[in-house]
C-alpha cells in the first residue's frame, strides 16, 4: 500500500466530537494522521469514537475533553497531546459557538463565551504548538472561521467579530511563521448542516410557522446561491489539501468554502 500523506503525523482538531471537526477529523485519519479529539458529548459515544476511527483508519487516537473557554484546560490538553505523541503536527482551531440576538440585547456571558471560544481559544492553542512546530520545522494550523469571518448578518455580533478576528489571527501567524515550515490558513464555510445550524433551522420554522424542510430552503436561498448546504467531507477535504506538500505555499489566506456566499 503506499504510504498516505499524513502518516507520523499527529493533529489536534478542537470540537471534533460533532460536525465540521469530525468531518476534518476523519479525513485526516483517512490520510493516516493520528488524531487527537476535543469536544463535548457523551463520554460512551467519545469512545467509540476514537475506537471506530482508530480501527477503520489505522492510526491512534486519544481524546482530551478541555473546555476551549478554560486557558488553564488548554495548557493541560497540548501538554498531554504532546507528551502522548510527541507533537502535534497539525491543528485545526474549529470549535465554536453562535449565539443570535441584536447587540442591545445581546446577553454580555454569551459574548464573553463565543469570543472565548471561537477566537480566544485558538490564540491559546497556537500560542502552545508553535514551538514544537518550530523545532520541526512543519506544521499546519487551519482555522474555522466562516462566510461572517468574511461578510457580516444581523444579529450575530459576538459570531461575526469572533470570526474576523481569527482571519486577523490567521494572518499574523502565517506571517511570523512565513519563512519556516509553518503555514496557517482559515476555511470559511457557508451553511453546513450540523447541529450548530439546526439550531437556528428550528427556531426559524418555530418563528415563522413552517416546516422543517421549508426553514432550510429560505435559510440557505437567503445567502447561499447554490441553495445547497457545504459538507463537512467537502471541508475535510479541503483541510487535506492545506496540509499538503502542494499547498506549502497557501499563506495566511481566508479560503470561503460557501455555495457563492461572499461572491454576491
Ligand atoms: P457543532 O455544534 O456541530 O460542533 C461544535 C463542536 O465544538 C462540538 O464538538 C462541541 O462539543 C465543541 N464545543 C463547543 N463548545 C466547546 C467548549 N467550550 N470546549 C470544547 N469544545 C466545545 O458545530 P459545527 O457547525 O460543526 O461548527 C464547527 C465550527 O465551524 C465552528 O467554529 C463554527 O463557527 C464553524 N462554522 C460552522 C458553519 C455551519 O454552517 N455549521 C459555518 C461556518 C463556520
Amino acid at each position: 500500500m503506499q504510504t498516505r500523506q499524513l502518516t507520523g503525523k499527529t493533529a489536534l482538531v478542537t470540537g471534533s466530537t460533532s460536525g465540521i471537526g469530525l468531518g476534518i477529523a476523519q479525513a485526516l485519519a483517512a490520510e493516516g494522521a493520528n488524531i487527537v479529539f476535543n469536544g463535548f458529548g457523551d463520554a460512551a459515544q467519545i469512545a467509540d469514537l476514537q475506537k471506530q476511527t482508530a480501527a477503520q483508519f489505522g492510526v491512534k487516537t486519544a481524546y482530551f475533553g478541555a473546555d476551549m473557554t478554560k486557558p488553564e484546560q488548554i495548557e493541560q490538553m497540548m501538554k498531554d497531546a504532546i507528551s502522548q505523541f510527541g507533537s502535534v503536527d497539525i491543528l485545526v482551531n474549529n470549535a465554536g459557538i453562535q449565539h443570535v440576538a441584536t447587540i442591545e440585547d445581546f446577553p454580555v456571558e454569551r459574548w464573553d463565551a463565543v469570543i472565548a471560544i471561537n477566537l480566544t481559544s485558538a490564540f491559546h492553542t497556537t500560542r502552545l504548538a508553535l514551538p514544537v512546530m518550530q523545532q520541526k520545522n512543519w506544521g499546519r494550523i487551519i482555522n474555522i472561521a466562516s462566510a461572517h469571518g468574511l461578510v457580516a448578518s444581523i444579529g450575530k455580533s459576538a459570531y461575526v467579530a469572533s470570526k474576523h478576528g481569527i482571519v486577523g489571527l490567521t494572518k499574523v501567524t502565517a506571517l511570523e511563521n512565513a519563512q519556516t515550515g509553518i503555514t496557517c490558513n482559515a476555511i470559511c464555510p457557508g451553511w453546513v448542516l450540523t447541529p450548530l445550524v439546526q439550531k437556528q433551522v428550528d427556531a426559524r420554522a418555530a418563528a415563522n410557522k413552517i416546516s422543517i424542510d421549508q426553514a432550510k430552503r429560505e435559510l440557505l436561498l437567503e445567502k447561499q446561491p447554490s441553495g445547497e448546504f457545504v459538507t463537512p467531507e467537502q471541508l475535510g477535504a479541503l483541510a487535506v489539501f492545506m496540509c499538503s506538500d502542494a499547498a506549502a505555499q497557501v499563506r495566511g489566506v481566508a479560503w470561503n468554502m460557501d455555495g457563492g456566499w461572499v461572491a454576491q
